[in-house]
C-alpha cells in the first residue's frame, strides 16, 4: 500500500518492509483482527505504528515491559509523534493529566502495563476515547500455555466488551508453540487465517562452534578483525569473567564486566556503561542480560558451554535485535563440560530434576558436536517450525568436506556397544574398537569379543569423534549422570537391522586446531598434541604414549 509505504520511508526512514510487516499492516488496514507471529527483531513495533499512524484515533499498546515504554515513547517524539505511557512510574497527578489528554484525543499512541485496566477510572476513559487499535505487545503473556503467562493480562479479554468503538484488536508475539497461538486467538477474536507466522529462524544470526583453540587468543583476534562492535562474552564462572576482563582491560579494550559477586552498584554502572554505549564489550556470567534490550550487539561469545540450550539461545538471541547480522560464537572444550556437571551436581536438586538437567545438558553438548547445520539444530530443539537442511552460514554449513556413507562402521560401533552389554562409555568402547592395549579392558575381559580391534584401522579420536558423532545425531544414548554410559536405543536397533542408513560428513581438515605453519614441525606437533589431548579429554602424557609421532603427522596441513 502506497500510504503505508511512505509512513514507512517519511517516518522511519526505512525503504522497505521486512517479512511479514506489510501483510500485518494490510490486515489492519482492512479492519481484521490480526496475530503477528515473529522472531525477536524482526520489527513488530512497526506493525501497529505504521496503521497507527495511518490511521485516525489513538492506538492503545499493552505491554508487560515497563522499562522499554519510555524507550518507545522517546522514540515517537523523535519521530515528531504525539505519544505518551502511563504506568506506575509516573505520579498519580501525571497520571490523571494524561488521561484527560487521552479522552481529548491528543495522543496517537498510548503506552500501558496490562495491570492499567484493573483501573476504573482507566477503563472510563478508554470509553471516551477515539480508539484506532489495541495492540497486544509479547501477546504469549496472556496464555496460560505460554512461558511468562500473566493473570493480569488475561483478565483484559472481558473488559474489551465494556470498551466500545469498536477498535482493531492485534497481537503480536516472538514465542509462541501452536497452543499458544490458538489461545490467543480465541482470547482475542482473531481468526487463523488473519495470523502471519514469519516463522522464528532469527535468519540474521550466523553459529559457530570453535573447538580446540586457544580461546583468549580466539577472542583477542575476534576483536581484531571485528574492531568497533559491540559485543557480549559469557563466561561460566565468576573467576572467568575476572581473567578475561583483565586481559581484555589490559590491552586497552572499552570493556565492562558483571557477576553475582559484585556490589548493586557496580552492577549497576557495568550495565548502564554498556546500555548507553560508553563500553563497548560486555563480559558477563548468565547473571547479566535479563530485560536488557540493547539492539546493536553484533556478537555473542561464549567462553564456556552453557548449561542448557535454552540458556544458550536466549544468550546468543541477544545479538542482532535490530535486525543486522551478527555472530553468535561457541568456543567448545570437553573440560567444561565437567564444570555444567559439577554445578548440576552441587545443586540441591531432587533426583528427577538432575536427571532432567543432565538430560538437557547432554543435548547442549550434542549442538556442540553435532556435524549437521547448527541453525537446524536449534530449530529442531525448540520445535520453532521446519528447518532446511542447511542455512549455508554456520560454522557447520561452512565446514569443507564431503558427506560419506558410515553405516557399516555405525553397525560396528553399536555391536560392540551391545556386546559389552551397555555398561561401559565412550572412552571404553573407542579403545575396544581400537584394540587399544590399555589394562583395563583386560581386566574387564574386553579383549576377548569379536568386536576387539575392529576399527583398528582409526585412530582412537577418530573413533571416538564417530561415537559422538553417533550420540549426536540420537542412533545411540547415553544414560544420563555424571559418566554417561552408552544405551542402545530404537535408532541404534534400525541401524544394526540395515533399515536406517547413516551418513556422516567427513572433514577435509580434521576438527583439531590446524598447526601454524611457520613454526617448525616440532613445534607444530607440539601444538597438535596439546589440542587434540584437549579433544579427547586425556591428560596430554596418556597422548605421548598412545599416539605415535607417525599418526599424529597424518593431521599436520601438507
Ligand atoms: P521486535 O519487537 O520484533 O523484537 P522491533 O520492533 O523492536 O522488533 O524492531 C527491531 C529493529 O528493527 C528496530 O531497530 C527497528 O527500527 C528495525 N526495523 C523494523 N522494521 C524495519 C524495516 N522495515 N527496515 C529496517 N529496519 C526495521
Ligand atoms: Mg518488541
Ligand atoms: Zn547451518
Amino acid at each position: 500500500m502506497e500510504k503505508h509505504l511512505n509512513i514507512l520511508q517519511n517516518y522511519f526512514g526505512y525503504t522497505s518492509f521486512r517479512p511479514g510487516q506489510a501483510e500485518v499492516i494490510n490486515n489492519i488496514d482492512q479492519g481484521k483482527n490480526t496475530l503477528a507471529v515473529m522472531p525477536t527483531g524482526g520489527g513488530k513495533s512497526l506493525c501497529y505504528q505504521v496503521p497507527g499512524l495511518a490511521m485516525n484515533g489513538t492506538a492503545i499498546i499493552i505491554s508487560p515491559l515497563i522499562s522499554l515504554m519510555k524507550d518507545q515513547v522517546d522514540g515517537l517524539h523523535a519521530l515528531g509523534v504525539a505519544a505518551t505511557y502511563i504506568n506506575s512510574s509516573i505520579s498519580s497527578a501525571e497520571q490523571r493529566q494524561r488521561l484527560i489528554a487521552m479522552q481529548q484525543n491528543r495522543y496517537q499512541f498510548v503506552y500501558v502495563a496490562p495491570e492499567r485496566f484493573e483501573s476504573g477510572s482507566f477503563i472510563h476513559a478508554l470509553q471516551q476515547t477515539n480508539l484506532s487499535l489495541i495492540a497486544f505487545d509479547e501477546a504469549h503473556c496472556i496464555s496460560q500455555w505460554g512461558h511468562d503467562f500473566r493473570p493480569s493480562y488475561r483478565s483484559i479479554v472481558p473488559i474489551l466488551q465494556q470498551i466500545g468503538g469498536n477498535p482493531i484488536i492485534m497481537g503480536l508475539t516472538a514465542t509462541a508453540t501452536p497452543e499458544v497461538i490458538e489461545d490467543i486467538q480465541s482470547l482475542l477474536h482473531i481468526a487463523p487465517a488473519n495470523t502471519v507466522h514469519t516463522g522464528f529462524e532469527r535468519k540474521n544470526l550466523s553459529f559457530f562452534i570453535e573447538k580446540g583453540v586457544n580461546k583468549i587468543d580466539y577472542i583477542l583476534s575476534y576483536l581484531k578483525k571485528h574492531q568497533g562492535e559491540v559485543g557480549i562474552i559469557y563466561a561460566a564462572t565468576r573467576k572467568q569473567v575476572e581473567y578475561v576482563y583483565d586481559v581484555l582491560n589490559e590491552k586497552g579494550y572499552a570493556v565492562s564486566k558483571y557477576h553475582g559477586g559484585l556490589s548493586e552498584q557496580e552492577r549497576q554502572d557495568a550495565q548502564t556503561a554498556f546500555i548507553f554505549d560508553q563500553t563497548e564489550l560486555m563480559v558477563a556470567t548468565t547473571a547479566f542480560g535479563m530485560g536488557i534490550d540493547k539492539s546493536n550487539v553484533r556478537f555473542i561469545i561464549h567462553y564456556a558451554i552453557p548449561m542448557n540450550m535454552e540458556s544458550y539461545y536466549q544468550e546468543a538471541g541477544r545479538a542482532g535485535r535490530d535486525g543486522e547480522p551478527s555472530n553468535c560464537v561457541l568456543l567448545f572444550s570437553p573440560q567444561d563440560i565437567h564444570t555444567q556437571k559439577f554445578l548440576i551436581e552441587k545443586s540441591e536438586m531432587e533426583e528427577e530434576g538432575m536427571q532432567r538437567e543432565y538430560q538437557k545438558l547432554n543435548k547442549m553438548v550434542n549442538y556442540c558436536r553435532t556435524q549437521s547445520c547448527l541453525n537446524s539444530y536449534i530449530l529442531n530443539y525448540f520445535q520453532l517450525g521446519s528447518a532446511t537442511a542447511s542455512c549455508g552460514r554456520c560454522s557447520n554449513c561452512l565446514q569443507q568436506g564431503e558427506l560419506e556413507d558410515i553405516t557399516e562402521e555405525a553397525q560396528m560401533i553399536l555391536s560392540c556397544v551391545k556386546r559389552m552389554r551397555e555398561r561401559f562409555g565412550v572412552g571404553l568402547t573407542a579403545k575396544v574398537l581400537k584394540g587399544s592395549k590399555d589394562k583395563k579392558l583386560i581386566q574387564f575381559g574386553l579383549t576377548k569379543l569379536t568386536t576387539y580391534g575392529i576399527l583398528s584401522k582409526y585412530t582412537e579420536k577418530e573413533i571416538t569423534e564417530r561415537i559422538h558423532f553417533l550420540l549426536a545425531e540420537e542412533c545411540l544414548a547415553a544414560e544420563e549422570g555424571q559418566f554417561p554410559i552408552l544405551k542402545l536405543n530404537q535408532k541404534s536397533m534400525d541401524i544394526l537391522t540395515g533399515k536406517e542408513n547413516v551418513t556422516m560428513f567427513i572433514q577435509d581438515v580434521p576438527t583439531v586446531e590446524k598447526a601454524d605453519y611457520n613454526t617448525d614441525l616440532f613445534e607444530a606437533l607440539r601444538q597438535l598434541r596439546r589440542s587434540m589431548s584437549q579433544e579427547l579429554e586425556l591428560p596430554p602424557y596418556v597422548l605421548f604414549s598412545d599416539m605415535t609421532l607417525k599418526e599424529m603427522a597424518r593431521y599436520l596441513p601438507e
